[in-house]
């Protein structure tokens, strides 16, 4: 049977309709396939590309990509899947110049939902599995992302001459556990009431992502203030943001909020990745969120429960430490930040007519 000639192409057909199981696509046109060869002795070797940096089911791609190997070519001696990382994006951040894959707004409908908690979190959970990462505060009312990250520095400016002899500044930002961070907290005095007007508010954003010195980063997660739509309203002039996570708690109250902060993401046209549903459990209840994204036709990108060795961690400056070390709420937090970028992939590999272009 010629099909069953051990050639590159015929090997490639094989896979051609077979589906991976997170994407639920078939692998070439997923773009997971990177290559499949004949080698010696009847080995076949294949290489897949995952877009994500983090795939919760790689023993079963495995498997699958082998059994349909060894189904159509019996005389196969042995399928070696290897596996490397190429994380896509939006180039969210292109408008302004910036090497940014992948900008994550994170919303709540009000405050005390554990919003900058969940952002710090889920920047050092891909952190944690190898992605470069920065964290932005722009919850200007209430910064607390220098505190969650245990950071007292300040962020240097950098000075040097433009190509028309100017004087330019650039901000480095702080770095914190490995993560880049920018916050309002960093220029105005702690207990400062911060009153912003819309103009102020824009600018202040503007320079925490044009002035700022980011290098390349696979995702940048912006702490967004609660409730309002200023801040969102600017991020979406400004960047191609890959979405929004929204935080709740399980109370009906919350719930009632988030549905105001997913309304609001996509009246400024913010595409909503999903809903985390917070502090989950016995006091709260637990899967309000779930059910009402459900509703909504929202992800559900996972619940953390209510813990406390979160606020204990969170308040003494140590949320890397809820992500790197084995803690009660480790694997859910590691759960969302996986959760998150395959549901940022998910929405590129959906939406094929938007470039998923690579930074070079
Ligand atoms: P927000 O940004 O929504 O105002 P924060 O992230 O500042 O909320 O969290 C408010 C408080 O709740 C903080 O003291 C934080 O440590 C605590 N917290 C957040 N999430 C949890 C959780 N899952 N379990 C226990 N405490 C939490």
């Amino acid at each position: 049977m010629s099909n069953s000639e051990f050639t590159e192409a015929n090997l490639q057909n094989c896979l051609n309709d077979l589906q991976d199981p997170v994407f639920h696509k078939p692998l070439a046109k997923s773009g997971l396939l990177k290559s499949i060869k004949p080698g010696d002795g009847g080995q076949v070797s294949v290489q897949i590309e995952l877009p994500v940096p983090s795939y919760p089911l790689q023993s079963e791609l495995t498997e699958s990509i082998r059994d349909a190997i060894q189904k159509a070519f019996p005389d196969c001696s042995a399928v070696e899947v290897e596996y490397s990382i190429n994380i896509k994006g939006k180039q969210s951040g292109a408008r302004l110049g910036l090497k940014v894959k992948n900008v994550i707004a994170v919303g709540a409908g009000k405050g005390g939902v554990g919003k900058s908690t969940v952002a710090a979190s889920l920047a050092f959970g891909l952190k944690q599995f190898g992605a470069r990462v920065g964290l932005v505060d722009a919850d200007v009312y209430g910064p607390s992302i220098p505190h969650l990250v245990g950071t007292s520095e300040k962020p240097m400016a950098q000075e040097f001459q433009g190509r028309d002899g100017q004087t330019l500044t650039r901000i480095i930002p702080v770095e914190a556990d490995g993560l880049k961070v920018m916050s309002m907290a960093f220029f105005v005095e702690p207990e400062q009431a911060v009153i912003w007007r819309g103009p102020m508010l824009h600018k202040a954003i503007t320079q925490f992502l044009q002035d700022t010195e980011w290098g390349e980063l696979d995702y940048l997660i912006i702490d967004m203030p609660p409730g309002t739509g200023d801040v969102s309203l600017t991020l979406s002039q400004l960047l191609e943001l890959a979405g929004a996570v929204v935080v709740c708690t399980p109370q009906q109250v919350a719930l009632l909020d988030a549905v105001k902060a997913v309304q609001m993401f996509r009246q400024v046209k913010i595409p909503v990745l999903g809903i985390v549903e917070n502090m989950s459990g016995e006091i709260f209840g637990q899967g309000g969120a779930k059910a009402r994204g459900e509703e909504l036709q929202i992800p559900f990108l996972g619940e953390i429960p209510m813990n406390a060795e979160i606020r204990e961690k969170s308040d003494a400056g140590q949320v890397s430490q809820l992500l790197t070390e084995d803690l009660a709420s480790t694997a859910p937090l590691l759960k969302v930040a996986e959760t998150t970028a395959i549901e940022i992939a998910r929405t590129l590999l959906e939406n094929p007519t938007e470039p998923a272009l690579e930074i070079l």
